[in-house]
């Protein structure tokens, strides 16, 4: 029963935020989404206790497919950091303002890039491609997230200071035509750097957001340094090149976990 309490608790975590919004925000659009995601969240982590390969990719369909087709583009919802940035210039506390409190701004206070392993749409899709281990060394790029993260940010204050018209609309046609331009980047950067996670790593500008709140995740992958024989295996199958055998909170590229358990079912002496 000790192996099904970090599934539970999820669950339980999702169960309250979904009935704390209900009730609060008398919407019971709220009860449904938060409760859909944690049983899809819960659902993956119970396959992977019963050793289903593909338990992780099954609830990053579920959630990612849930907020890309039904949030996204048939309630016209832009769930991506300029919807953010939008709803917080209008004062209004809805979708993606919530979205990015709790799975990417607080959340990771608790479940680190959880986010990034179980939920993102784009990950989703470049996790399809074959580069799921990098094959070279990590490169300095992580810069360009900041350029992304600042480019997003000026283009909404910029509708909003100009008084453009018909801002919905606009928001609906920027969150298309931004996927599409993220899973083009995302897919010629995999295909170029061989990696899966380039996007990820160096693009994204959501991790300006997660990197520094993740850092205090309260879930970690630990190593047992009793167990370890330091054979590498891990960081050989780590999509995103974090130094998990280090247990402190500096470990290299530790903001980068994405909690996706590679590690863990690789390590031969069962050390994570
Ligand atoms: S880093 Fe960005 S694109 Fe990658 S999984 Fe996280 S939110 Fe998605
Ligand atoms: S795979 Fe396991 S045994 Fe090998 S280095 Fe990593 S933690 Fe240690
Ligand atoms: S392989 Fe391990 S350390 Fe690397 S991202 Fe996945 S869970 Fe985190």
């Amino acid at each position: 029963m000790k192996k099904y309490i970090l599934p539970l608790a999820i669950l339980a975590v999702f169960l309250s935020v979904a009935v704390v919004l209900w009730l609060t925000k008398d919407n019971l659009f709220y009860l449904f989404n938060f409760g859909y995601i944690g049983v899809s969240i819960s659902l993956g982590l119970f396959l992977f206790i019963g050793k289903y390969k593909y338990a992780r990719r099954v609830t990053q369909l579920l959630v990612g497919c849930y907020m890309l087709v039904y949030l996204g583009i048939i309630c016209n919802e832009n769930m991506q950091i300029e919807g953010f940035w939008y709803y917080l210039f209008t004062g209004v506390f809805e979708a993606a303002t919530i979205h990015y409190a709790v799975a990417k701004i607080f959340g990771p206070l608790i479940f680190g890039r959880g986010w990034c392993g179980y939920a993102c749409w784009t990950a989703m899709v470049l996790d399809f491609l074959p580069y799921k281990q990098p094959r070279k060394p990590r490169k300095k790029l992580g810069w360009i997230r900041y350029i992304t993260f600042f480019l997003s940010l000026a283009f909404v204050a910029a509708l909003f200071f100009a008084h453009v018209g018909n801002l919905d609309r606009i928001m609906f046609w920027a969150f298309i035509i931004g996927n599409v331009l993220y899973y083009a980047v995302g897919i010629v950067l995999a295909v170029c750097m061989k990696d899966n996670r380039a996007f990820c790593k160096y693009v994204c500008p959501v991790t300006v957001f997660l990197k520094p709140m993740s850092y205090f995740s309260l879930l970690r992958i630990k190593c047992d340094k009793t167990k370890c024989v330091s054979c590498g295996k891990c960081k050989q199958v780590c999509p995103m090149d974090v130094d998990v055998t280090d247990n402190s909170l500096k470990r290299a590229n530790g903001t980068e976990c994405i909690l996706c358990m590679e590690c863990v079912k690789n390590c031969p002496k069962k050390a994570l």
